[in-house]
């Protein structure tokens, strides 16, 4: 904590000291989320391009002196973070965009993004000395939680709605949490785990709550700008649900340029599915967000009444990016396409950001010359319903060279991959 200035409400910016306790605006109550202000003068002759060249950490810890966290409680976590960032091989050409870059945030601990956060907390608990940690989730923060925490010997209990996907479930068993399944939707689950949180003290890993976690995923921002030299693309493309995820790649951006490693800001795009796209509607009609249902198979991204509005916006609006709808239709076949097409294979809310980039070279808001990364946020087994109904049934035979080879002739003129 020792190079935070101070935290900012995002709605009436009034600044506090920074205490570990603290999560929400005083005066705003849960609405005022809390931004962490670094004091860059400190941390300029510190967090240098030297500095990172040398680094030997692969993994979220190498950007230390700009994460609200102690160094002291970070050496045993599990090894989140320094994802690989691949040149698209297929997807350039298919789309005409010569520099084209893949975050793959699927090869995080427990396949998603979310582990940049949830690691973050487990530490947060560790400085203070609680042993249990609590968050409602759609269903990547919460496995990455029960993951993060096993590996400290931290207990959780985590609170999903209903439709979470079988595969995020089973990680959140396996790694030993208390699972509460909520009947309801996600504002459901969310509601129960903050009463419940209110009521026993647990560490509250709710990502739009707690200030840290944003923090953690903005380093998924600082990784795409160092892995690209320190002239990251025009264009930084990711899924929206709460909006904590784009916000924190707005904040790693935007410490990079105060700390003049970086010296422009990307265009920052934001993706929800157009059966739960809140932010979408309010940014299209200039207007505050408005509570929507939550009608779309990209789980992950479902969320009617977003948790992060000011990040989530600010992102979009302050980097001069957009807000794009893309239908789950257009959502499953980016699933296909970047399996297929570059060997990553994304939960539906993953693919969302590929979807978003394909429509928006077709709507000509990307231009041919602008280069574009797309972030893949979690991993496609954890979905495994919807995998399946993209794919038809595979063939099966006796252990026959002639029946295969009969099999092979038959199929000679099909069209590949159908
Ligand atoms: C959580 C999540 C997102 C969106 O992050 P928010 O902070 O909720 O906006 C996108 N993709 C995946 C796979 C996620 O788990």
């Amino acid at each position: 904590m020792k190079n935070i200035k101070y935290l900012e409400c995002t709605l009436c910016h009034n600044k506090y000291k920074p205490q570990d306790d603290l999560m929400t605006c005083l005066k705003c109550g849960e609405k005022g989320i809390l931004d962490v202000v670094y004091d860059y003068d400190i941390i300029k002759p510190i967090l240098t391009h030297e500095y990172l060249a040398k680094n030997k950490n692969f993994n979220i810890w190498r950007y230390l002196p700009i994460l609200p966290v102690d160094e002291n409680f970070t050496k045993n976590t599990l090894s989140v973070g320094w994802t690989p960032l691949y040149k698209s091989n297929n997807l350039s050409k298919k789309y005409n965009t010569k520099y084209l870059y893949i975050k793959d945030d699927g090869m995080n601990p427990t396949q998603s993004l979310k582990d940049r956060a949830s690691v973050i907390a487990c530490v947060k608990a560790l400085e203070m000395k609680m042993e249990i940690i609590s968050c409602s989730s759609t269903g990547n923060a919460a496995s990455s939680l029960a993951g993060n925490a096993a590996r400290l010997g931290l207990k959780t209990v985590i609170f999903v709605p209903e439709r979470a996907p079988l595969g995020k479930l089973l990680q959140l068993k396996m790694y030993g949490a208390d699972l509460i399944k909520v009947k309801g939707d996600y504002k459901a689950a969310f509601n129960l785990s903050k009463a419940a949180i209110d009521h026993y003290g647990w560490y509250n890993r709710n990502a739009a709550i707690n200030p840290y976690l944003v923090e953690g995923k903005k380093t998924v921002a600082l990784e795409i700008a160092e892995q690209l030299d320190f002239k990251p693309t025009d264009w930084v493309i990711v899924s929206v649900g709460d909006g904590c995820t784009i916000g924190g790649v707005y904040k790693g951006f935007s410490d990079l340029k105060e700390l003049g490693l970086i010296s422009r800001i990307p265009k920052i795009m934001g993706v929800q599915s157009s059966g739960c796209a809140p932010f979408c509607e309010a940014f299209a009609n200039n207007r505050e967000l408005e509570e929507t249902e939550e009608n779309t198979i990209a789980d992950s991204i479902a969320v009617g009444i977003p948790r992060n509005p000011v990040k989530g916006m600010d992102a979009v609006v302050k980097s001069h990016g957009t807000y794009i709808e893309v239908s789950d239709d257009e959502i499953r076949k980016a699933m296909k396409e970047l399996a297929e097409s570059e060997g990553i294979f994304a939960e539906p809310a993953a693919a969302a950001s590929l979807a978003g980039f394909i429509k928006a070279r077709k709507d000509k808001i990307i231009q041919d010359n602008e280069s574009v990364t797309f972030i893949v946020t979690g991993n496609g087994l954890k979905d495994q319903k919807t995998a399946s109904s993209l794919i038809n049934d595979w063939v099966e035979m006796e252990p026959d060279l002639n029946q295969l080879i009969r099999h092979i002739e038959k199929h000679k003129g099909d069209k590949p991959h159908e």
